[in-house]
């Protein structure tokens, strides 16, 4: 998802510094599961805050409050029974042993901006890797600690001239975004951020630290890449081969609202026809006037986005109200794209919907009507339209579980709210989400991981490629380790 406009909202947070993951020394399975490790006289937090290197917060300790908050105010009220911030992949090891021992659930958390807060749990136990952070490049080969953000990533990288595919926002963790998909202005010309990535460093729920790729434990290579964050295990470090930092060719054209099912369907055209050196992505915001504002904003990887922006405009059957085009360097790019170098924590309530292919004109009017209706009621709503095509509908090499390489493309059901908004709000957002997947259901073909939402089956998310998950995380994590209401069953 490219949100230049939402981003531009999103400027605050903190710095990174770079702290790498230290060694592994443990490296055998626990020795039985959950279900034999009792707690008769409760967790001994003590004794595991003292075995750690890195921290351990509690409710009521100094740092607590922020340790276990998440991008989305929303989730604040959820209150972990501890949040680890690990130092080294065997605080990563223990913290698993420890929470099997004492059956609390036990959540991985990278850049913290799961949609369902699915990177905290009340009374459970928070492994937060965002410490190991570092990052190294060589041979056109990136190594990055699971705890990176996004903006490091590509500020870090570009001092090589080189990148890779990603979406858009700063302070997004690369974990989840890599291990749901990762989709963005490259997309179409490169792939998800999940089809660079080459291998990976994992603890399992056995406690047991491998590595993943084409060659070592080839099955849970595949199904982290696409499986979604937090399912099969924590991931401490990703190696991605790069992309070149090349300019970048932007155009932004907008439409009136009248031309808005002219605009949908010329976009749809695009998605499917276009070089895959061409990207846009289409937006439908409500205004709070009760009218519909309707722009395409996008990328050629070639640079020169003039001839692709005539493209556009000829498939919607109309000039452009207002067009602007330019050029910008890799970061002035990654910049503009994400409203800054950071972004402050936001409240929004999301869902999404794959599009399997073209939607026919009633299904056409029935997104729009949804915008609309949220318009009228003055709800901060969105549909957000990302492209997928070109080298996304390619699966790389040794395949991957990322089930939607032949979909058009995915619409984002965004709402914005306040930081702890009203239950009248939450709903308000909920029925415009709703209402958006009743309108396209005859499209649709499921949703993106990474906008998972509450009350969505699993089974959605995963296509024809739920059954091979399914069996991958029984080998991986037999007893079901890693649960949320938004884990593979
Ligand atoms: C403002 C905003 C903008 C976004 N823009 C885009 C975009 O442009 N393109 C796009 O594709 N998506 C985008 N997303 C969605 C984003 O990809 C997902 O929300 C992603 O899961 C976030 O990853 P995270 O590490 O920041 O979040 P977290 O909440 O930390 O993690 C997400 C999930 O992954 C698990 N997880 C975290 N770390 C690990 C780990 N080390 N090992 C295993 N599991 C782990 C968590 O338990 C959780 O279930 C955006 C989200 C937001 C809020």
């Amino acid at each position: 998802m490219s949100q230049v406009d939402r981003r531009t909202l999103l400027k605050t947070g903190g710095a990174l510094a770079a702290v790498a993951l230290t060694s592994c020394s443990g490296n055998k399975p626990a020795s039985a599961g959950p279900d034999s490790l009792t707690a008769a006289a409760g967790p001994d937090w003590n004794g595991f805050r003292k075995g750690l290197t890195g921290k351990l917060y509690r409710p009521g300790d100094a740092g607590y409050a922020g340790a276990h908050q998440v991008f989305n105010p929303r989730f604040d009220s959820i209150q972990p029974a501890g949040v680890v911030r690990i130092s080294t992949v065997d605080d990563v090891r223990e913290s698993i042993l420890f929470a099997r021992k004492n059956k609390l659930v036990c959540v991985p958390k990278g850049g913290g901006h799961s949609y369902v807060g699915g990177s905290t749990a009340g009374n459970g136990l928070v492994v937060d890797v965002g410490s190991a952070r570092g990052i190294s490049y060589a041979n056109n080969v990136v190594t990055i600690g699971a705890g990176a953000k996004l903006y490091d990533v590509h500020a870090y990288l570009d001092k090589f001239g080189r990148s890779i595919p990603t979406g858009t926002c700063p302070t997004v963790g690369i974990a989840g975004l890599t291990l749901g998909g990762g989709m963005g202005i490259h997309t179409r010309t490169y792939g998800l951020t999940l089809d660079r990535v080459m291998s990976m460093q994992v603890v399992t729920a056995d406690g047991v630290f491998r590595t993943v790729s084409p060659t070592q434990e080839p099955e849970l290579f595949w199904a982290l890449r696409g499986g979604g964050g937090g399912n099969l295990g924590i991931v401490t470090s990703f190696r991605l081969a790069t992309i070149g930092a090349g300019k970048l060719g932007f155009f932004r054209l907008t439409w009136p609202e009248a031309k808005a099912a002219a605009v949908v369907r010329g976009w749809q055209r695009f998605a499917h026809e276009a070089p895959a050196t061409a990207w846009g992505n289409l937006h439908i915001d409500a205004q709070s006037n009760g009218t519909l504002s309707i722009h395409i904003l996008g990328v050629s990887t070639t640079g020169s986005a003039g001839a692709v922006a005539a493209q556009v405009e000829s498939f919607v059957g109309s000039k452009a109200t207002t067009r602007s085009i330019t050029v910008k360097t890799h970061m002035e790019a990654v910049r503009y794209l994400g409203g800054g170098t950071t972004s402050p924590r936001t409240g929004f309530l999301a869902g999404s919907d794959v599009l399997r292919g073209p939607m026919d004109a009633g299904t056409i009017n029935g997104l729009l009507g949804a915008v609309k209706a949220a318009a009228r009621a003055k709800v901060p709503a969105a549909a957000i339209l990302d492209p997928l095509g070109g080298q996304a509908a390619k699966e790389p090499g040794p395949g991957t579980a990322w089930p939607w390489r032949s979909a058009l493309g995915v619409i984002q059901w965004y709402c914005g709210t306040a930081a702890h908004p009203t239950s009248a709000q939450v709903g308000a957002a909920q029925k415009f989400v709703t209402s958006g997947h009743h309108a396209v259901a005859k499209a649709s073909a499921g949703g993106y991981v990474n906008y998972v939402e509450a009350g969505r089956s699993g089974n959605s998310y995963y296509g024809a490629k739920l059954g091979r998950l399914r069996a991958a995380k029984k080998k991986y994590d037999p007893t079901n380790f890693f649960r949320t209401p938004y884990t593979l069953g």
